[in-house]
């Protein structure tokens, strides 16, 4: 715009300048033109009044006129009255001496007068030159006599056959002033003739200068020579108006007015046609790409109308624009573009589809806080989750992603904030898990799950006890656990092969699943070892809760299994802890479970323990690490720490001292004397208890031998305890000989303690080995008889001698009449079979005589004596003793 009025206003100003030139020109032109037409005049004038004077200069009369100087006859050929109708003012005849002979100026009325002293004196001074000047030739000319211009004609006075020599001159004239009106009102134009008294050399060149006056007229000069060496130039002076010029300056506004009325016009058509064909669809453009950037809006496009450069445009950058949206909606992972506060800008089509949103813009404008949950990830999984914004914390992150009702999808969130634009915004870039969480999931099924059972493992049950504990402390939810230990399962094994022992292990993890419910989880947490997490139901008694479901587990345990030609009677002792949230880690509460187990495990086959922490609250060896217990178990045989203890057994029909049950104590240098439950557990995994067991029976057989050397008479049967490890060992019967022989004891004397255990073998092989060992001449006692489930059909195939009724009978005797009647049952078929009855455990005088008339044979128990040491049976045996 600027630019186009510079140009107008140069173009303006040039073109102003080249037309006021071109009238200046013009107007000098005819300012020419008029000059030279007066000056013509002029000379035309000059011309007429010297044709006057040249034509009376030649008369003859006025030739001798001049020689009588007649004067009467002078106004016979000239008087004033002529000169005025000729329009003459003035009339000098002058002799060759230069003296006027006549002179003298004509009045309007025409009369003559004579000349004024002024013009007399010029007209002398002028002689001279005038008479010098027509010898030239020259005949007319504006004179300046007396300070009056004059057209003036001059002639020489001579015959009028121009012969003879001239008599002197003579002058006519006009009143130059008196022509200059007639002059110049036939010309048109106004002019004055002055003789300057300072004249412009331009006068000198003849040229014709122009001029303005201050009343805007022209002012036209130019100079004129005169004749008779008078001198100055004349000054020919032109006034005229200025109409060209002034005509033309006119013009020239005017056609400026017009080139800018119609300049302006086109100018605002131009750009009411520019803003409404061009900028205002650029301005359109404009602001789509500004919200684009502002609200981050890609949504958004032109409206494309018409074919021009503009719709193609518009169309091009729409385009670009369908470009990048598809470009980020295609990406493969779920993107949401957010303000700072969550709100989503966008969402690209997997967003869409991974929340289940239909339509793909439904997502735009709600929080992304509602489809995006923070979850723990592997590392922090003990982390409470509700905490997680997915605002805070690191930039990478593991969520879910779900809306609504749709499954939760699980991602890695990676955050970014971005500029968008002028926007700043927040971009959540959600990657697909599902396969790397499938594949975890199958890593940690791995690291979690038995293969055998699908059963989860040690790991989990550690895991989980520890959640368990960190849970009940929230929440007040009580929890018990259990471990359970399949009896002999060592020996089923050797007896079935591993992959039948693994059978076996399948079928009871699946009874026990079928008898557990939801409240419970189960493990296996070792080859025959199993777990059980509890969650006791609030407000009940846990005990209560954990002894049925005790009872339950031990029956569907104890259905005997039958695999190949075998039929296994399973077992299992189960150590349990109620409330475990009084523990601070898992380790502490396994400890304390194998505590439980192993107390089980000494009440006999298939019992439960619970872990009381009052009474049993861990000590010695029970925490201490097996590898060193074991080592200073052996070094302790070695040293002679272990010492036989023996306790009486007395006949239940008279009450005399019949025989000693040898039972092993370790005098620990340190922890000083440790019941069997402290080492015997660890000894019969380690395989130590066949050492011990030999131990005593060699301590007992001593024992014998030492009271039958001393009194031949007394025949104090000792029974020793056989693991079922030490029955395992090969050729038992051999080293029972070599220690028979060794200690020259009676083998009548000795009996042998078996558990019922034993019938977990192979029952051909067990009653092959007891039989081989009665050939010996010892006996043999079934020990804790009625703890496992073992059916006296069996029994009856075994060489036995006696059945020790376990302690636990006898504990629970007068607890129901239901155990009265079982114990009376089994009384009388051991009696049937010719076995005798040993009851152990016999605490009370009510006992003692429930027993005896139940026609128990012998009996056992603190009611008599504990077990005492070698010496307290020295003194016992001095004399008889009588309960
Ligand atoms: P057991 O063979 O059943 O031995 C009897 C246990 O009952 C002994 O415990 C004895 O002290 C206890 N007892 C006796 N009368 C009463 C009574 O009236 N009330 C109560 N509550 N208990 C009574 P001890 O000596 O602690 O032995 C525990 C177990 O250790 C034995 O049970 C036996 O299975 C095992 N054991 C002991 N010595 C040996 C051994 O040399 N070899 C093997 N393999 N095991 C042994
Ligand atoms: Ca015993
Ligand atoms: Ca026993």
């Amino acid at each position: 715009m600027t630019t186009v009025l510079f140009l107008l206003f140069v173009m303006s100003v040039t073109s102003n300048y080249l037309t006021e030139r071109a009238f200046l020109d013009v107007e000098r032109r005819f300012f020419e033109q008029d000059m030279a037409r007066v000056q013509n005049r002029l000379d035309q004038e000059l011309r007429i009044v010297g044709r006057y004077a040249f034509d009376w200069g030649a008369w003859d009369s006025m030739y001798y006129f001049m020689e009588e100087k007649d004067l009467p006859r002078f106004q016979e050929m000239l008087d004033p009255m002529s000169l005025r109708a000729l329009g003459l003012d003035i009339l000098a005849v002058v002799d060759t001496d230069f003296s006027p002979v006549i002179a003298y100026t004509v009045t309007e009325t025409g009369e003559e007068r004579k000349l004024t002293p002024e013009l007399m004196s010029g007209l002398k001074d002028l002689a001279p030159k005038l008479m010098e000047g027509f010898s030239e030739g020259l005949l007319s000319d504006i004179l300046s006599i007396g300070g009056e211009l004059y057209l003036a004609g001059i002639s020489p006075i001579i015959l009028t056959n121009h012969m003879g020599s001239p008599r002197g001159f003579l002058l006519t004239g006009t009143v130059l002033a008196a022509k200059i009106p007639e002059i110049a009102a036939s010309l048109g134009t106004s002019f004055s003739v002055t003789l300057p008294e300072n004249p412009d050399p331009l006068l000198e060149t003849g040229a014709v200068e122009i001029s303005s006056s201050p009343e805007g007229m022209a002012v036209v000069l130019q100079g004129r020579k005169r004749a008779f060496s008078q001198g100055i130039p004349l000054e020919v002076r032109l006034t005229a108006p200025r109409s060209i010029y002034d005509e033309g300056r006119r013009a020239i506004h005017y056609s400026y007015l017009w080139i800018f009325l119609s300049g302006g016009g086109i100018l605002v058509v131009v750009m009411v046609l520019i803003e409404s064909l061009v900028l205002r669809r650029l301005d359109g453009l404009r602001s789509v790409s500004d919200r684009i950037v502002s609200e981050g809006d890609t949504g958004l496009r032109v409206p494309v109308s018409g074919s021009d450069e503009i719709a193609n445009l518009s169309s091009s950058f729409n385009t670009l624009l369908d470009t990048l949206e598809s470009l980020v909606s295609d990406i493969p992972d779920a993107l949401f573009i957010c303000s700072p506060d969550g709100t989503i800008l966008s969402a690209n089509r997997e967003a869409h589809r991974s929340v289940g949103s239909g339509s793909s813009k439904t997502l735009a404008g709600k929080n992304v806080s509602s489809f995006v949950k923070k979850t723990e990830t592997l590392k922090d999984i003990e982390e409470d989750p509700a905490t997680g914004s997915i605002f805070s914390g690191g930039n990478v992150f593991e969520a879910e992603l779900a809306g609504g009702q749709e499954t939760a999808l699980p991602v890695e969130i990676r955050r970014q904030e971005i500029h968008y634009g002028r926007l700043p915004v927040v971009l959540f870039l959600a990657r697909d898990l599902t396969e790397r969480k499938g594949f975890e999931n199958r890593l940690a099924k791995m690291a979690y799950f038995d293969d055998l059972t699908g059963l989860p493992n040690r790991s989990a049950f550690i895991r989980d006890v520890n959640r368990a504990i960190k849970d009940g402390s929230r929440t007040g939810q009580i929890f018990c656990a259990a471990l359970m230990d399949l009896d002999r399962f060592k020996l089923v094994n050797e007896q079935v092969g591993n992959i039948n022992a693994d059978r076996i292990l399948s079928t009871i993890s699946r009874r026990l699943e079928e008898v557990l419910g939801e409240n419970f989880r189960l493990y296996r947490t070792g080859g025959d070892e199993f777990s059980l997490l509890i969650a006791c139901p609030p407000g009940g008694n846990p005990r209560e809760g954990t002894d049925r479901l005790m009872d339950r587990i031990h029956r569907a345990v104890g259905i005997p299994c039958s695999v190949g030609s075998e039929t296994i009677f399973p077992s299992a002792s189960i150590g349990v802890l109620n409330d475990i949230g009084r523990f601070q880690s898992s380790s502490e509460v396994i400890n304390r479970l194998v505590h439980a187990l192993r107390e089980a495990k000494k009440i006999g086959l298939g019992f439960t323990s619970y872990h009381l922490e009052e009474e049993n609250e861990l000590s010695g060896p029970g925490t201490v690490n097996i590898l060193r217990l074991s080592a200073e178990m052996h070094a302790g045989l070695e040293k002679g720490e272990f010492v036989p203890y023996f306790q009486p057994i007395y006949s239940a029909s008279d009450g005399s001292l019949s025989g000693f049950e040898t039972l092993a104590r370790w005098m620990h240098p340190v922890q000083g004397l440790l019941p069997p439950s402290d080492f015997i557990p660890l000894a019969e995994n380690t395989g130590f208890a066949g050492k011990i067991d030999m131990y005593m029976m060699k301590q007992a057989l001593i024992a014998s031998e030492k009271l039958r050397s001393r009194n031949s008479q007394a025949s104090y049967v000792f029974s020793s305890n056989g693991s079922p490890l030490f029955f395992q060992t090969p050729h038992i019967v051999e080293v029972l000989e070599d220690l028979l022989r060794e200690t020259k004891a009676d083998p009548n004397l000795f009996t042998l303690e078996v558990t019922e255990s034993l019938l977990a073998e192979n029952l051909c092989e067990v009653s092959r080995k007891l039989t081989s060992l009665k050939e010996l001449g010892v006996r043999i006692a079934l020990d804790d008889f009625g703890t496992g489930y073992s059916s006296l059909q069996y029994i009856n195939q075994l060489p036995l001698d006696y059945i020790k009724l376990d302690q636990s009978f006898v504990a629970r005797l007068f607890d129901s009449g239901k155990d009265e009647r079982l114990l009376r049952t089994i009384i009388n078929m051991g009696k049937e079979l010719r076995l005798e009855i040993v009851a152990e455990g016999v605490e009370t005088k009510e006992q003692l005589e429930w027993l005896r008339t139940a026609g128990c044979d012998k009996i056992q128990g603190f009611l008599f004596s504990r077990p005492v040491p070698w010496e307290d049976i020295e003194k016992m045996t001095g004399g008889d003793h009588r309960p």
